[in-house]
């Protein structure tokens, strides 16, 4: 390639608040339509918004999940432009004083540069599959609180932008702001971007494509602007500044609106709403309630737990999964053998039953007790999985399980010794040449004693006594 991709994100996040940011109307997904509006919400003259502290909270949240700076001092204004999903005919945002600014992502061995989040009102939807022939308003989604995340254009590959915009999903999802499901809107990500030849160190101009609703179309998007521009480019001819459209079905960009007939919006402070204040102090508790982000946990679990970094990757992608790992670790140190358990059987028992970690029955301490047995020697690796499995359908205890179900290896240390001494006056040239240094043999008594005792033997204990035997004759 010829060209040097320049990319930046603007990514907006609808946040879990119990009401909307300006009324105390519900903040919840489906219903009816209209079912959730009121004057305030939807746009009647008159009617005085009141943030809602919730809101502002939650951003400071997600500020401070992704290193920025919350700012004492952020204020509200207004953005003016006409379309019927927008009831008042401005939209409500921060402008010149949001809330974070300043912010640092690091992925993929690059730092991403975070310039600002500031809170905003959604708009409405408008529906046009109800009646042939006419579109409808749905207010419900009127004044659902969102951020806006403006990254610098630090990003220059696809991956780098799906990267990122997992890290972030995983954040939010963790600071509990935003679910942040691409596929249902809830996060939405629209990428900027140009191009510009290798020996140049000036930034192209960029296209803004909208429309993005899952991290592989994030990919295909960015891939065919690449194409598109480099097309242009190679004709001698200019990219436009423009907003585009993803379509799916066909995989290409399509041009929504230039910057000519770009809106001026008009930004002006809005009156109604007193600036927002947050002391060095609130901002000091705001962290203390959050739980340790995903991107600590996973530096803890390679440099002090010195898991794999797939183990620890895929731990993290759940809170709830990497909470029940945590307290299983802290109950018995175990790092990798919980590990091991965890995203092996635990796992493969979530996915057959459909569940999450959250609906299980048994404890973190549970799944120590398994292991604690099979250290001990109690019960083979193949019994431990088999517990999992049955702990999934009955919830019982691990020890109950392995009873009832006589995954206790015996303790028959006499028998296995009369077989042990058996198989090995049976087979006097074979100890012999074991005994001269061919010490693959040694699996073959094992074979041999561990058929004669049958199931239930266990192994470490004869592994033990063969030792013994072998080295003292
Ligand atoms: P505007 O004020 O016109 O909205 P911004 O400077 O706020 O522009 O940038 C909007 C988004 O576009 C940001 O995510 C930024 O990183 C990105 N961006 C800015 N310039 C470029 C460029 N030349 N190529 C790609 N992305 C860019
Ligand atoms: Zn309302
Ligand atoms: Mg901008």
């Amino acid at each position: 390639m010829k060209y040097i991709p320049v990319i930046g994100l603007e990514i907006h996040a609808e946040m879990l608040t119990k009401s909307k940011v300006f009324c105390s109307c519900a903040n919840e997904f489906g219903g009816d339509r209209n079912d959730r509006v009121c004057p305030r919400c939807s746009g009647m003259p008159g009617t005085l918004p009141v943030v809602n502290h919730e809101a502002v909270t939650l951003a400071a949240k997600a500020g401070i999940a992704l290193g920025c700076t919350v700012n004492n001092y952020s204020a509200f204004d207004r953005k003016n432009y006409f379309y019927p999903d927008l009831p008042k005919a401005y939209q409500i945002t921060q402008f010149e004083f949001p809330i974070c600014t300043n912010g640092l992502v690091h992925i993929l061995n690059r730092d991403i540069r975070i310039n600002r989040i500031h809170i905003e009102e959604d708009a409405g939807k408008l529906v046009h599959d109800d009646y042939e022939g006419i579109s409808m308003a749905d207010y419900n989604r009127c004044g659902v609180p969102l951020i806006e995340i403006v990254t610098e254009p630090d990003f220059r590959t696809v991956e780098e932008v799906q990267t990122f915009v997992e890290e972030i999903a995983l954040r939010l999802k963790y600071a509990e702001v935003c679910d942040a499901k691409l596929e249902q809107g809830s996060l939405r990500v629209d990428v900027n971007i140009s191009i510009m030849p290798y020996d140049s160190n000036e930034f192209g101009t960029r296209a803004e494509i909208k429309n993005l609703n899952s991290i592989k179309a994030i990919g295909r998007a960015i891939d065919y602007e690449i194409e598109r521009q480099s097309e242009l480019l190679d004709k001698g001819q200019k990219v436009v500044q423009e907003t585009r459209r993803f379509n799916d079905n066909h995989g290409n960009t399509k041009a929504l609106r230039s910057k000519e007939e770009a809106h001026d919006y008009r930004y002006f402070p809005e009156p109604d709403i007193p600036p927002v204040f947050i002391s060095d102090e609130e901002i000091e508790d705001i962290k203390k309630s959050m739980p340790e982000m995903p991107q600590v946990r996973y530096k803890r679990y390679t440099e002090e737990y010195k898991l794999p970094e797939d183990d620890a990757k895929l731990i993290i992608t759940d809170k709830a999964f990497s909470d029940f790992y945590d307290s299983a670790v802290s109950l018995y140190p175990q790092y990798k053998e919980i590990s091991n358990i965890m995203l092996g059987e635990v796992n493969r028992n979530l996915n057959d039953t459909g569940k999450t970690i959250k609906d299980i029955s048994f404890s973190p301490e549970d799944i120590t007790k398994i292991i604690k047995m099979t250290d001990e020697g109690k019960i083979s690796k193949n019994a431990a999985k088999t517990i999992v499995k049955i702990m999934f359908e009955t919830g019982d205890s691990p020890e109950k399980i392995a009873e009832d179900n006589n995954l206790i290896m015996k303790d028959n240390s006499d028998e296995l010794e009369a077989i042990a001494q058996r198989v090995l006056s049976e087979n006097e040239s074979t100890v012999n040449a074991y005994k001269n240094g061919n010490e693959k043999l040694f699996g073959f008594f094992m074979g041999q004693i561990m058929s004669a005792a049958g199931k239930g033997a266990n192994p470490k204990l004869i592994k033990d006594i063969l030792t013994k035997k072998l080295n003292n004759n």
